[in-house]
């Protein structure tokens, strides 16, 4: 089997050399000024070895990657009585799709898209403050990347807060049918702010390494989620973490991963790695165009794919 560092090293330089490098989001007025050439990688293997290339510590928004951790806290609060809420089936439509909600009476398909992630975000915002349910969420990623200098960015959060026009439509809708019990506002604002936690990719990949394990952190022993939960969310993942992308993840690439529209994606390789990719440029679907390319690369060459080599 081909070396990790070596692997990883190389696929930087590939991807350093590509032309095609997806269009940044524009939505985001913030985001839309983030330099496209730039391309980072990060795994880490079972027994804490760290594989990391290119800028692969640059701070990026993690935008829609931290749907996993407030699914993950949320779960932690509410148990199996999340699912009432949020349903756990692939969307076949775009992250920010209006027109499901309505059909299925404001039940979202699954918490990944974002009227899941809004209604997510709102069972945490009911057992907080605003401001207490923001710091916990950013206190659980500071804690499970072991990284206390982990911080929101507050430029990204107010230009979102300026122009999510739709994800303000998502969550009124949601709270006519009564999915939502906080006022909009309050649940938006932390839903931003979440969406806009900066991190690098040597921090996410540390983040996700208890979803590698069966629910334990291996660089502190502790345990964050039970084996059964990590495997559950992991599957969410897989099904539902690039939206109507999703099924072309799997078939390329073969590992849960989580996209987000700054361009990173958080994957698992269950026992074996998790790993973190950058590269702000998206596809049609908003998901990071070389950031899918680099992963079904390191997964072939390491025959890392869950559905075999
Ligand atoms: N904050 C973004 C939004 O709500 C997250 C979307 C994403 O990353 N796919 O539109």
């Amino acid at each position: 089997m081909p070396n990790l560092e070596t692997v990883v090293r190389e696929i930087a330089d590939e991807m350093r050399q590509r032309s095609d490098r997806g269009e940044v989001a524009r939505y985001i007025p913030e985001l839309a000024r983030v330099d496209p050439n730039q391309f980072g990688l990060a795994v880490i293997g079972a027994d804490g070895t760290v594989a990391a290339a290119g800028d692969c510590d640059v701070p990026f928004s993690i935008q829609s990657i931290s749907k996993v951790f407030t699914l993950t806290l949320a779960l932690g609060m509410v148990g199996d009585r999340l699912w009432q809420r949020v349903g756990r089936e692939p969307s076949g439509s775009p992250f920010n799709s209006v027109v499901q909600l309505e059909y299925e009476r404001g039940i979202p398909r699954n918490p990944f898209i974002n009227a899941g992630a809004i209604a997510v975000t709102d069972l945490i915002l009911s057992r907080h403050q605003p401001r207490e349910a923001l710091g916990e969420i950013l206190r659980f990623m500071q804690y499970l990347a072991q990284d206390n200098t982990i911080t929101i960015d507050e430029e990204v959060a107010a230009s979102e807060q300026r122009t999510g026009f739709r994800n303000v439509a998502l969550a009124n809708y949601m709270k006519s049918f009564g999915v939502i019990d906080n006022p909009v506002e309050y649940t938006l604002g932390v839903y931003f702010h979440h969406c806009a936690i900066s991190m690098t990719c040597r921090q996410l990949a540390a983040a996700g390494r208890f979803l590698a394990h069966s629910g334990r952190d291996p660089s502190t022993g502790l345990s964050v989620v039970q084996a059964e939960r990590a495997r559950r969310i992991n599957a969410v993942m897989l099904t539902c973490g690039h939206y109507d992308g999703s099924g072309e993840f799997a078939y390329r690439v073969g590992l849960p991963g989580k996209s987000g529209v700054g361009g990173g994606i958080l994957a698992v390789a269950p026992g074996t790695a998790s790993i973190a990719v950058w590269a702000p440029g998206l596809d049609a679907a908003g998901n990071s165009h070389l950031g899918r390319i680099a992963l079904e690369r390191l997964t072939k060459r390491l025959g890392w794919s869950i559905f075999g080599e």
